[in-house]
């Protein structure tokens, strides 16, 4: 059986590890524990892009079908007795003026998705400006998320171990990791260390960068629609039990990961006016992440260049690591596995280039 070590286990190690270990593949999943958080546990879990028409088409394949597989995974994870993720359907509501539906609209044609256009107040009766509706776009409950799928990794054979990877080089013959739990030697190495990727392979400097975002969470006064509201200056996220979350700032080459007094005054302010019911309202909690950032629009999945075929990655997802975890997951382990990718992987891979993220 050939052995494979995934270093990170946020969403993309997660997902990945299990898409190898279901191949057959002899999996160690390693991670650095609290030092360096994993930004799947941040996360809102909105299951599509924020303003997806401003995304290249290639970003579409994986993101189109996260719904029906995080299904899926909701399914196994239920079933293995983990906590239920909480896949909420209901859709997102953006805000639009007629130049934003025309774009919109246009996309939504090209790629057969559902779209309506129409006032605001159709689906958030205290809003007064023009919008549209996705109403298939769903969401899912991170933190419950992640826990469910820790309890499918402890089930597995997948081999999970806490440890931080402090470098990694290729051979012909294999690779071989220098680890806080000593020297580890497999056949291949992924790496999904979110933001710390490029600490461990070079290759991605140019391209990959952190991104802090933080978010507040509320426990809402009235009810709330049961849909995400979008706007330029930001989201709710309805979660079951009447809770909200208001997200996020978008804060580059930031490595402190703790929340701030300025991001949470600027995030009420922003609440505020997407919901006016919330003005006086205390927020239950405040956290953040560091996101993967990447200066194009698609994330990095595929093989690193001079690897001599052994080293791998998948990251690099920016705001859209939840909404692409289990397509790039699946991509991968295609990859690696030799199998025939359900996508073309070109436009993913650490060579390729493209235009900066909307
Ligand atoms: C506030 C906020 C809101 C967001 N909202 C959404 C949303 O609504 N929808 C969406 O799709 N996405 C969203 N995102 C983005 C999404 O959360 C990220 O893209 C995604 O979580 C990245 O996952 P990852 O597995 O690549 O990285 P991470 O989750 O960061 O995991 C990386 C892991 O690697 C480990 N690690 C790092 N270095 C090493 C090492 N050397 N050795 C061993 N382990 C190591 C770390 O400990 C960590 O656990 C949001 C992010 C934030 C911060």
């Amino acid at each position: 059986m050939s052995r494979v070590v995934v270093v990170g286990a946020g969403i993309a190690g997660f997902l990945s590890a299990l898409e190898l270990s279901d191949r057959g593949w002899q999996v160690s999943l390693l991670d650095a524990g609290p030092a360096r958080p994993s930004a799947s546990w941040a996360g809102g879990g909105i299951l599509s892009p924020l303003f997806p028409w401003r995304y290249p088409s290639s970003l579409l394949p994986l993101t189109r079908h996260a719904r029906r597989d995080y299904a899926t995974w909701q399914q196994r994870i239920i079933q293995a007795g983990g906590m239920d993720p909480e896949l909420l359907d209901g859709g997102m509501v953006v805000l639009a003026d007629a130049a934003g539906q025309r774009q919109a609209g246009d996309w939504a044609v090209s790629n057969n998705i559902v779209l309506q256009a129409g006032p605001a107040a159709s689906w958030f009766p205290w809003l007064e400006q023009t919008a549209i509706c996705l109403p298939d776009v769903a969401r899912i409950r991170n933190p419950r998320l992640l826990k469910g799928l820790a309890t499918l990794v402890r089930q597995s054979p997948v081999r999970w171990l806490q440890g931080h990877v402090e470098a990694v080089s290729s051979f012909p013959s294999g690779v071989r990791l220098e680890t806080s739990c000593g020297v580890l030697e497999a056949d291949h190495a992924l790496i999904t260390a979110g933001a710390w990727s490029h600490k461990l392979l070079p290759e991605l400097m140019p391209l990959t960068y952190p991104v802090k975002g933080q978010m507040l969470l509320y426990q809402a006064p009235q009810a709330f629609p049961e849909k995400v509201l979008l706007t330029e200056q930001g989201y709710l996220i309805p979660r079951s039990g009447g809770l909200l979350l208001a997200g996020s700032t978008v804060e580059p080459d930031q490595w402190d990961g703790r929340p701030t007094e300025h991001a949470c005054e600027q995030l009420a302010e922003t609440v505020a006016q997407l919901w006016p019911a919330l003005q006086r309202v205390q927020p239950l909690a405040q956290w953040s992440g560091i996101r993967p950032g990447c200066k194009r629009p698609v994330p990095v999945i595929g093989q690193v260049p001079d690897s001599h075929d052994r080293l791998w990655v998948n990251t690099g997802h920016f705001r859209n690591g939840l909404v692409c975890g289990p397509a790039s997951a699946r991509l991968v382990a295609e990859l690696i596995s030799g199998q025939m990718p359900f996508c073309d992987p070109a436009a993913y891979s650490v060579s390729s280039s493209s235009s900066s993220p909307p």
